[in-house]
């Protein structure tokens, strides 16, 4: 029986279905991750080594966490989740002791992955870097990326927005040396994400999603889903002066005729 992380509990059940425009992204993830945390035979009977660290770059909220849950998630791996500028305040002086523990729990768990949100907390540059903390902290995820045997079981994801400010010795051979870029949805990505979004949502026939993604050009798909949430708020308004807020109980006929409208998301 596999003892869970606090993190793991968090992790909400997100699956490739839940994420739009990616794939491309999921078919690489799927191949740099999946394979070696499963199948670890098929490199070894090639000879090569499985990859040990992968960074995922893009602009903020293009999905990189959601596609790191999916992949704990669908490889049934364990997942430890650590957040660079948190683990650095929170665990102040003991970052590295912190660290050497989070390789020896998915170690001791494997197949893992292990998640470093915001990685360019942790590593920066190291001459770009005046505290002796963070010079001393890259050094112990070094050398613990260093120390992961070569077996696959276990994989490091990172994820940064800026993948140019941190430490270039992160990402030489055997340590980050795999590279995903996730980039602003195009058109097709944006309507994959609408839908996504609006799957539980009761549309009313006039709105129209390839519309929208064709309006929404430079739209992350944080910003999308914000969109959407907005929309059913602004629909909520329509029917507030409907709802009696001194009845315990909303009328059925009123949740039955409840919809989300084009002009809503146009709002
Ligand atoms: P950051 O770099 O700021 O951490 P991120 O790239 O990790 O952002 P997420 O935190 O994964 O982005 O995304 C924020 C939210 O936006 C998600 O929980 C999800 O609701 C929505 N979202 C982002 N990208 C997508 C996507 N490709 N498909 C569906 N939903 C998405």
């Amino acid at each position: 029986i596999l003892e869970k992380p606090v993190e793991q509990s968090n992790v909400p059940r997100v699956t490739y279905e839940d994420i739009g425009g990616m794939k491309d992204v999921i078919q690489k993830v799927r191949e740099l991750v999946e394979l070696p945390l499963k199948h670890p035979e098929l490199f070894k009977r090639l000879g090569i080594e499985p990859p040990k660290g992968i960074l995922l770059y893009g602009p903020p909220g293009v999905g990189k966490t959601l596609l790191a849950k999916a992949i704990a998630n669908e490889t049934d791996a364990y997942f430890i989740a650590i957040n660079g500028p948190e683990i650095m305040s929170k665990y102040y002086g003991e970052s590295e002791q912190r660290l050497r523990e989070i390789f020896e729990e998915a170690k001791k768990h494997a197949p893992a992955i292990i998640f470093i949100d915001e990685i360019d907390a942790i590593a920066p540059k190291r001459d770009e870097v005046i505290g002796e903390v963070e010079r001393r902290v890259v050094a112990q995820l070094l050398a613990l990326m260093d120390g992961l045997e070569s077996r696959g079981d276990v994989i490091v994801i990172a994820a940064t927005n800026r993948p140019n400010a941190i430490d270039p010795a992160l990402r030489r051979p055997g340590r980050f040396d795999r590279e995903i870029e996730i980039p602003l949805p195009d058109k097709q990505g944006r309507l994959e994400i609408l839908q996504i979004h609006t799957r539980n949502m009761p549309l009313a026939e006039d709105v129209d999603l390839e519309k929208l993604a064709e309006m929404t050009k430079g739209f992350t798909g944080a910003d999308l889903a914000a969109l959407v949430r907005e929309a059913a708020m602004h629909a909520l308004r329509r029917y507030l002066p409907e709802i009696d807020l001194d009845k315990d109980t909303i009328p059925p006929e009123l949740l039955e005729k409840m919809e989300v409208r084009m002009e809503d998301f146009l709002a």
